[in-house]
């Protein structure tokens, strides 16, 4: 990634470049605070999407006619992009999937069933998602193997001396989010890694909330799995890319087999392909990769400290502001935070507060957002979560809080 010195980001036009932005919903100006479920895309994205299929939509790597050598440059120069984006050595390392779902099933359904065995543990957080939680459920009934959860204090930070306690030599998969998706907690994700490889463990990091707004270098962490997700970093959906340290993904056998992913096929005995390419068996999602390049190239010039410094602003703006609404309580209050706001208001449910506030043109999230064993921890059945990007501004954190103390009025009379 590049490190650019902290700058003052033009946020109009930030948002002039996203066009679904501009619109009114139920009659109000759009609020789009669901970013942590997927961000918008900008102009230049969607314009990459057209032009592929207006200028060069062929099948790749196995033409040699011009469209699709043209398809196939494209396609490969965004594995350069995510390389470079993520800090990895070799462009062998970076696979193309449908998305951090995917990534982290690959892991778990190759490396989890080849190498673990009865016994073995996996150690996840309390924070995961359900896509890093029930690929490890499967492959630890499939092989006898023992899943394992690092617990979390009240603000929702991973307890890092029950993880100590945890680790074993007999733990052999570690598995956390490098942030949560529910409530926004950064994780220690270097000290989580180093922890593991003392143990001789190898780690996956979920990063589908930190893609858009962290640094990230993978090299730097020495992680050996990361999982990424284009659709919540502005670009297409149906894209993700797992990063693998080289000597591991050799190691590893295919996903799924098929075109492409092969070097020689006969009917007694079929050799595979090289990385990447072992990894990517069929057609794959062409356009939304060669467009996903944009997305890096957005976030890239931007420059994350610039993103990360514009999103904290917003975070503790609101945090501020939210905290002075009637029978609030924020669930989540790490002390380092992507740009997630988590809250409950007591005797109001959550859908109510997710529908008053659509009513309102804001568009937020309600309910356990894919993290079931979280929201028990809690105590709770969901939440309402407020999640910024780039190009949300205070004053729509000032709707928001409007709205809330509508809703709030109205309900409670
Ligand atoms: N992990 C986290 C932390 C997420 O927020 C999400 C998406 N909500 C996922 C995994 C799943 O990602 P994808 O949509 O790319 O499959």
């Amino acid at each position: 990634m590049k490190v650019s010195a902290i700058t003052h980001l033009d946020i109009q036009k930030i948002r002039s470049e996203f066009p679904v932005l501009d619109q009114q919903v139920n009659g109000k100006p759009l609020v789009y605070l669901d970013n942590a479920a997927t961000s918008q895309k900008p102009k230049r994205v969607i314009a990459k999407l057209k032009e592929y299929y207006e200028g060069y939509n062929a099948n790749i790597h196995r033409g040699i006619h011009t469209l699709a050598e043209t398809a196939t440059k494209a396609y490969e120069a965004t594995r350069e992009s995510v390389r470079d984006f993520l800090g990895a050595a070799h462009v062998e390392e970076i696979i193309f999937t449908r998305g951090v779902t995917e990534s982290i099933n690959l892991v778990a359904a190759t490396y989890g069933r080849s190498f673990l065995q009865k016994g073995d543990e996996i150690i996840i957080g309390t924070l995961e998602h359900h896509s890093n939680i029930v690929p490890w459920q499967m492959v630890c009934e499939e092989k006898e193997a023992v899943l394992k959860v690092i617990p979390v204090n009240d603000r929702g930070e991973l307890d890092l001396k029950e993880y100590k306690q945890l680790l074993s030599s007999k733990t052999k998969i570690v598995a956390t989010n490098h942030a949560s998706n529910s409530l926004g907690t950064i994780n220690p994700i270097k000290e989580i890694i180093e922890l593991a490889h003392a143990q001789g463990a190898v780690v996956l990091i979920d990063g589908a909330q930190s893609a858009a707004h962290l640094p990230i270098d993978v090299k730097a962490l020495d992680a050996d799995f990361y999982c990424i997700s284009s659709h919540k970093m502005y670009g297409p959906t149906g894209v993700g890319v797992l990063y693998g340290k080289k000597e591991l993904l050799e190691k590893m056998p295919p996903y799924m087999g098929g075109g492409e992913m092969i070097k020689d096929v006969s009917f007694t005995k079929t050799t595979y392909n090289d990385l990447p390419y072992k990894f990517e068996a069929g057609t794959p999602n062409i356009a939304d990769v060669v467009a996903f390049n944009e997305a890096i190239a957005f976030v890239n010039e931007l420059g994350k400290e610039n993103i990360h410094q514009h999103e904290s602003e917003l975070l503790a703006y609101a945090t501020d502001k939210l905290s002075t609404i009637p029978g609030i309580t924020l669930i989540g209050t790490a002390h380092h935070k992507v740009s997630v706001l988590s809250f409950i208001i007591e005797g109001i449910h959550h859908f109510d507060i997710g529908q008053m506030l659509d009513a309102r043109g804001i568009a937020v999230r309600t309910g356990h957002h894919c993290t079931q064993p979280l929201m028990e921890r809690f105590g709770i059945e969901g939440t309402v979560r407020a999640s910024f990007a780039v190009y949300n501004t205070k004053e729509e954190i000032d709707s928001l809080v409007e709205g809330l103390k509508r809703v709030v009025n109205f309900l409670k009379q």
